[in-house]
């Protein structure tokens, strides 16, 4: 349980962010929502979970481009609630083109979001978690943070980089009472998920269908989307104190497509 904890969990106002901030809600936590969408959803989710809950939640709309909005981002909710005892850094975006084809602003956008707005939520956080000698680092990696596919370098590469930048925090802050770890999910039936859908389809000359069937779901051995659900009760798995011997891993939760 995390009463008394507070959890900041970028890119949560849609799929596995959301999922998690409402786990993380009902298990009592204070909650910092970040990501875009409708002004007037947001708000009702943002009321919805405080009332349900009767948890604290602020909503913060911090582009994770842009460094300055996640430093003014992590100091509003640090003096809010006194520090992020767990942080999640989820928010990411996908583009899926051939490497020589690849837009440059996707590139820059993708590396930005996946990566480097997590090294910034990181450095702003830790100072309070120290302080505290207690914190939950988990990032939100993909099984794309252990094996690549084609036509995603971007993503694969900032996957990548996700998973060097958790076993490094993991290994600096492992005698201070602190964790970082990274889940790796297979696919996710999301909205980055639907939305690539066409764009795989073209890009393969195949049909929408085709790519459900033959490309995402045939990497994982169950043939099953891994649900918000479950990704969200191991964010809680990993927050809870009987995780505090889990460190510096990369945890795959993608029904066997690793393993092969
Ligand atoms: P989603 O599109 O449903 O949600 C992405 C969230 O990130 C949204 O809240 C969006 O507003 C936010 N976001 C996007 N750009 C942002 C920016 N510049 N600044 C702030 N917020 C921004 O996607 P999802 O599938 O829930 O993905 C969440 C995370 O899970 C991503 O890091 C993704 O790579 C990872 N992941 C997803 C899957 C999957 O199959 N869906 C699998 C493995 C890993």
């Amino acid at each position: 349980m995390l009463q008394g904890k507070t959890a900041l969990i970028t890119g949560s106002t849609s799929g596995i962010g959301l999922g998690i901030a409402k786990r993380f809600a009902a298990d009592g936590a204070n909650i910092v929502l970040n990501g875009f969408g409708d002004a007037k959803e947001i708000e009702a989710l943002r009321a919805q979970l405080e009332g349900e809950h009767k948890v604290s939640v602020l909503y913060d709309a911090a582009d994770m481009t842009r460094p300055a909005s996640i430093e003014a981002m992590m100091t509003r909710a640090i003096d809010a609630f006194g520090a992020v005892d767990v942080l999640v850094n989820n928010a990411g975006i996908q583009h899926v083109a051939p490497i020589d084809e690849f837009p440059l602003d996707k590139w820059d956008a993708i590396i930005a979001i996946n990566l480097s707005s997590s090294f910034h939520t990181i450095r702003f956080a830790l100072p309070r978690m120290k302080a505290r000698k207690w914190g939950r680092i988990i990032n939100i990696a993909s099984a794309h943070a252990l094996v690549a596919s084609p036509f995603k370098s971007a993503y694969v590469a900032a996957k990548h980089g996700i998973a060097g930048l958790t076993k490094t925090v993991a290994l600096e802050v492992a005698e201070l009472g602190i964790t970082a770890n990274a889940i790796c999910p297979g696919y996710v039936l999301t909205p980055l998920v639907e939305k690539q859908i066409p764009d795989t389809a073209r890009t393969r000359g195949i049909t929408e269908e085709e790519v459900v069937k033959n490309v995402l779901l045939a990497a994982q051995p169950t043939k099953q989307f891994v649900t918000i659900e479950q990704v969200a009760s191991l964010a809680a798995y990993l927050a809870s104190d009987d995780a505090a011997s889990i460190n510096g891993a990369l945890l795959p939760m993608d029904g066997g497509w690793t393993a092969a």
